[in-house]
């Protein structure tokens, strides 16, 4: 097509922007293809960067409509946002011990206190996990686990000091707003005082678990006892006044229903409009292998698209999208990134929550596996830290790296 002249000397891409399709869709420059009549005013709203609402939402979740549709509007959406790029990190998990109190049906993770499955890393293994890190690269530490029965904060604020002490370059993510509400349960101080005391120990931000689905409906009966949504999204502004920035997920695929998922989305659109704190969300597919909801089957590949998409288009106000490939599936998480994600989280290694509960994905992804990913599905591949600057590697020495500018994302 490209040199055909179309009526009135116009190019492919002004005729494209001049038509009006029989399926009633005006064609844009941007969305080259005719969607499903139904999405028309979902449509002109994106067009008019205008806030989707919870009609609009649970009209995409409507499985009659065709999640290619959904697809092209959020890759709209998506590179207006983020461009071409689609970001990747270099980061390892530590999850120090599995002992919870707490017994989430969902969960194939926790152990109790006397099971021979419990562990509890000590300080020796800690470091060693942090210099393996350092080691191979990476930038960032995911640092989350059990709210272990015997520990008192002082443990939690100690793993974070003494990394930070030996690996300061380490970026320590760490503690979900679930293990914060704990802390604040044994120590009895408020929100602030914890994550200044941990901010002060190493903490540089916050990942987004525990989130679930912050509907009573729904978490009265998956974790009935922790920190319920209103607790939840209290942590994270308390964080974000603080400055420090946080993730945020939605464990989709269990016994939610499409209302409770907007619901929830809508709620974390709230407090960013509020606090500005969120830098990514990420859509968790829920895996029930070993898990007390094992006879659920597990979201299929077009539910996870379907939901990264309907996520990029709600959540107008988060800058990413992340397409979190061991939960996924790389296949998935590869073509999520035309589905609206510009993400695929990192590297990882040690993974150990979702592998329990019957992720096949491997441990690990190289730097050269995920470039490569990601350059297949054309775009282009950007390292980037835990607050998304980019990140610059040593030619001689891959483990040696400075940090760049923040990455250009417009929300
Ligand atoms: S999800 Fe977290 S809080 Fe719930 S049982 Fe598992 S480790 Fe404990």
């Amino acid at each position: 097509m490209v040199g055909s002249t179309f009526p009135h000397g116009q190019s492919f891409r002004d005729h494209l922007d001049s038509v009006h399709t029989d399926r009633g869709c005006r064609i844009t420059s941007d969305m080259i293809y005719s969607i499903d009549p139904r999405l028309k005013p979902i449509s002109d709203k994106i067009e008019a960067r205008q806030r989707l609402d919870m009609e609009d939402g649970l009209l995409m979740y409507d499985p009659d409509i065709p999640v290619n549709d959904l697809g092209q509007l959020a890759n709209l959406v998506r590179e207006r946002i983020n461009g071409n790029d689609a970001y990747y990190n270099i980061n390892t998990h530590l999850n120090a011990t599995n002992v919870c109190v707490y017994r989430c049906i969902f969960c194939a993770f926790r152990s109790d206190l006397r099971s021979s499955k419990g562990y509890v890393m000590s300080d020796e293994q800690v470091l060693q996990r942090g210099q393996e890190a350092v080691k191979n690269g990476c930038t960032e530490m995911h640092i989350v686990g059990g709210l272990h029965h015997q520990k008192k904060f002082d443990w939690y604020l100690n793993l974070l000091q003494i990394l930070h002490d030996a690996y300061p370059q380490l970026h320590l993510k760490g503690w979900t707003a679930v293990e914060i509400n704990w802390f604040e349960f044994l120590t009895k101080l408020p929100t602030a005082e914890i994550l200044t005391q941990l901010e002060d120990a190493g903490l540089g931000s916050m990942p987004g678990g525990g989130a679930e689905i912050f509907h009573p409906e729904v978490r009265d009966q998956i974790c009935e006892h922790k920190a319920d949504g209103t607790n939840w999204i209290h942590i994270h502004r308390t964080a974000h006044q603080l400055g420090i920035r946080t993730n945020c997920t939605m464990l989709y695929g269990h016994v939610e229903k499409p209302f409770h998922r907007i619901d929830h989305l809508i709620r974390l659109r709230e407090l960013q409009d509020e606090t500005g704190g969120f830098q990514t969300f990420i859509p968790l597919a829920f895996h029930p292998e070993n898990t007390g909801l094992s006879h659920i089957k597990k979201p299929t590949a077009l539910m996870d698209l379907r939901t990264i998409a309907i996520s990029r288009l709600m959540l107008d106000n988060i800058p990413h999208i992340k397409a979190y490939w061991i939960m996924l599936g790389i296949g998935t998480a590869q073509t999520a990134l035309s589905y609206g994600a510009d993400d695929l989280d990192g590297t990882v290694r040690h993974e150990l929550i979702y592998h329990d509960a019957g992720a096949t994905t491997p441990e690990f992804l190289s730097v050269e596996r995920i470039e490569h990913l990601i350059r297949e599905a054309g775009r282009d591949p950007v390292e980037r830290d835990t607050l998304y600057r980019t990140v610059q590697r040593d030619d001689t020495d891959r483990s040696v790296w400075t940090l760049g500018e923040k990455v250009a994302s417009s929300v």
